[in-house]
C-alpha cells in the first residue's frame, strides 16, 4: 500500500509546565488531545486514500506512555513507531546533552534567547560529537541529577505488545555526515545488531534528520531496510532511500 504522510513526533504533554519551555519554543512539543485528533484525522485521509502512515517517535521519551493503550488499534492504518539511540537502549542511559541543556534551563528559568549570553550556541552545539556536546556540559557544571524519562525496556515491551514497532535514531545523536565513512559504516553496524538482539525492526531515523545521499547508501549497504528523515530539515539528500517525515 502506499504511504501518506509520516508524522515525526517529540514530546508529548497534557499541560504546558510538563515539559521545559525551550521544547515549546522549539516547537518539540504537541499537547496530547491535539496529537489524538490529528492522528485520527490523518487515518481517515488515509482511508480514503488507501493509504498508510507511519507515526514515528524520535528521541525515545517516556511520554508516548500518555497515548491510550487501545489507541492505534482503532486506526489500522496507523503504524507507530519509537526510534532510539543507542545509548538509550542501554539500561541506563545518560541524558542526551541538549536534552539536559532545557531541563537546567528551565530550573535556572533561562529563556533560548539569553543562551548567547550565557556562552552557549545552542546551533553550533548541534554540529557536534555526542562526547564534544557532553564534555562542554561538564565544563559549563551543567548537569540533571534525575533519571532521564526515556523509554525503559520494560516500556518497549508494553509497546511492543500494543503493536508498535522499535527502531535506531542512530549510533549517536549528532550529525553523521561528519563521520568519515569506514568509521560510520562500523557505528551503523553496531546499530543494526543492537536492534536485531532486540527484536527490533532493522530501521533507521536520521539523527538531527541531516544526511545525504552518501551516507544514506552506506546505511543500505549495511542493511538498514527503512529511513526516515525529516522534510524541516535542510541538511539532507535526495535519495528514494530515505522517507521524509514531517515535525507535528
Ligand atoms: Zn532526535
Amino acid at each position: 500500500m502506499i504511504e501518506l504522510e509520516s508524522p515525526c513526533v517529540h514530546r508529548i504533554h497534557t499541560k504546558k509546565t510538563d515539559v521545559p519551555a525551550s521544547y515549546h519554543t522549539l516547537g518539540m512539543t504537541i499537547e496530547l488531545k491535539r496529537l489524538l485528533n490529528r492522528l485520527e484525522l490523518l487515518h481517515k485521509t488515509n482511508l480514503s486514500n488507501g493509504t498508510t502512515s507511519y507515526v514515528t517517535f524520535d528521541d525515545g521519551w517516556r511520554d508516548v506512555l500518555l497515548i491510550p493503550e487501545d489507541f492505534f488499534y482503532q486506526l489500522p492504518s496507523l503504524q507507530p513507531v519509537v526510534f532510539l539511540t543507542d545509548e538509550q537502549f542501554e539500561e541506563r542511559p545518560r541524558w542526551m546533552p541538549l536534552h539536559t541543556l532545557y531541563d537546567w534551563m528551565e530550573e535556572k528559568e533561562y529563556t533560548l534567547d539569553q543562551l548567547s549570553q550565557l556562552g552557549i550556541d545552542r546551533v553550533k552545539i548541534k554540529d557536534w560529537r555526542v562526547d564534544e556536546q557532553h564534555k562542554f556540559l561538564m565544563e559549563h557544571q551543567l548537569s540533571i541529577d534525575e533519571r532521564p524519562e526515556y523509554l525503559s525496556h520494560q516500556d518497549l515491551e508494553t509497546l511492543r505488545t500494543r503493536g508498535w514497532k522499535i527502531g535506531s535514531h542512530g549510533p549517536e545523536h549528532s550529525d553523521l555526515r561528519t563521520l568519515p565513512s569506514e568509521r560510520l559504516r562500523s557505528m551503523l553496524e553496531g546499530s543494526l545488531s543492537l536492534l536485531l538482539d532486540f527484536g527490533a525492526e532493522s530501521w533507521l531515523s536520521w539523527p538531527e534528520g541531516r544526511w545525504d545521499d552518501e551516507v544514506a547508501a552506506l546505511a543500505h549497504e549495511v542493511g538498514f531496510t527503512k529511513q526516515f528523515g525529516l522534510k524541516e530539515e535542510p541538511r539532507s539528500g535526495t535519495s528514494s532511500l530515505v522517507e521524509m517525515r514531517t515535525l507535528w
